[in-house]
């Protein structure tokens, strides 16, 4: 059984055919500029050459269209018809407080997506196009609703209740939320399986480390706290984002910059974090090389991000009164050996012990504690298409 998975951006979307008798992706692909001059689809399937049409592509509908051509071609194409895509999974950004699991689309469904475009307003508008093109494309696939909120959904109400009037909850659903759910779905249930833990009880925390990165605790696969809030911007440092900060700092910049409060959000979202920090690169690879090459602020920047990671593991290893084991995962975890090493190097206090040779390791599921370690750690891959394919395949 085939199934598609959709994941819109605002002026993107990302797509991946995966078989699901063996979890293998048939094809998989690119819209970008959508809405923009000189859209561009990329479309790479298994065992052929890569397949690039340039043509505009004004909305989502044309981008779908576009992907099913592509899906159907005789020389690039890797199914005969649309009848062989049982379903298609969607990652949408949020559902409020309406919805935490999965679900196959209906128009109620597409009204709360709708109702919820204030909480997701670059998000929930593509997420939504993106299933009104498929659902005209294919009538009668069904189309499934993937949240990235669904993981975070789950952590109890001490966990995702800030102290603020609570009026604000009752009227605004203003609360923690949690976003890369679909990663942390789909690591912390793999961590179970990899490292042997009790797939109950088993204590993890997940570092998604990338450009957005954020950190879970779960038990059992259920999340017991995430990093991120009532948006991605709360919590560890990141690319770009500032993660946790006294909101008085955006009432302090405003006064002294003459900015208005969305400025100031803008700047906290995307001229902060490393790349505010270093003003050198939001990309750590370019961080690492800055560092080595003595640039002070560089360094400032990889020490705060990664003493940010470690004091959230502390945190949530008293949440939990225990870890069994910690998976790096995204772009910084799985790649950059520096940041594991060194998150790892605030751990001594839980046993935990890294082999540098296993840690000398890219972008595969690796174990890069050693057998003596009180707390097993390893690089764990995320696949969040994977994660969608399977929650469709579960509801279709
Ligand atoms: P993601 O958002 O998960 O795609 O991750 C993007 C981040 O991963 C960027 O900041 C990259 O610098 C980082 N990254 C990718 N490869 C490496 C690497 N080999 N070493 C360090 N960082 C890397």
């Amino acid at each position: 059984m085939k199934i598609l998975v959709i994941n819109c951006g605002s002026s993107s979307l990302k797509y991946q055919l995966i078989d699901m008798d063996n979890e293998s992706v048939v094809a998989k692909g690119l819209c970008e500029r959508i809405g923009i001059e000189g859209s561009k689809l990329t479309h790479k399937a298994d065992g052929k050459e890569d397949y690039v049409v340039e043509r505009e592509m004004p909305t989502h509908v044309t981008a779908i269209e576009m992907v099913m051509e592509a899906l159907q071609d005789a020389k690039y194409g890797v199914i005969k018809d649309t009848s062989e895509i049982a379903a298609v999974g969607h990652r949408v950004l949020h559902a409020g407080t309406v919805y935490s699991d999965s679900i196959i689309v209906n128009e109620d469904v597409k009204r709360v997506i709708k109702e919820c475009f204030d909480l997701g307003p670059l998000h929930n508008p593509a997420n939504l196009m993106g299933i009104e093109a498929c659902e005209k494309a294919m009538p009668g696939t069904p189309n499934v609703a993937v949240w990235d909120t669904g993981f975070g959904m789950k952590m109890p109400e001490k966990a995702y209740t800030y102290a603020i009037p609570h009026e604000y909850m009752e009227k605004y659903s203003l609360r923690r939320y949690g976003f890369h759910g679909t990663s942390h779905l789909y690591v912390s249930g793999e961590v179970l399986k990899f490292a042997g833990l009790d797939p109950e009880k088993g204590k993890v925390i997940v570092c998604h480390l990338g450009n957005g990165s954020s950190i879970s605790a779960s038990i059992g696969g259920k999340c017991v706290d995430t990093s991120m809030g009532l948006t991605p911007l709360e919590g560890l440092v990141m690319g770009t984002r500032s993660g946790d900060v006294d909101p008085a700092v955006v009432q302090f910049i405003c006064n002294k910059e003459g900015k208005d409060v969305n400025e100031v959000l803008n700047i906290l979202n995307k001229k902060s974090g490393v790349l505010g920090i270093s003003g050198v690169s939001s990309d750590f690879r370019d961080l690492g090389a800055a560092a080595e090459e003595g640039n002070e602020r560089a360094k400032v920047a990889l020490e705060v991000f990664v003493y940010r990671v470690a004091k959230y593991i502390g945190a949530y290893v008293a949440a939990m009164n225990g870890v069994d084991a910690i998976a790096f995962t995204a772009g910084v975890g799985e790649n950059d050996m520096k940041t594991r090493k060194d998150v790892c190097a605030y751990l001594g206090y839980l046993g935990v012990e890294i082999d540098d040779e296993a840690n000398n390791c890219r972008g595969k599921r690796q174990m890069i504690s050693t057998p003596n370690s009180k707390v097993k750690v390893m690089i764990l891959p995320t696949n969040e298409e994977l994660a969608i394919a399977r929650e469709t395949l579960r509801l279709v």
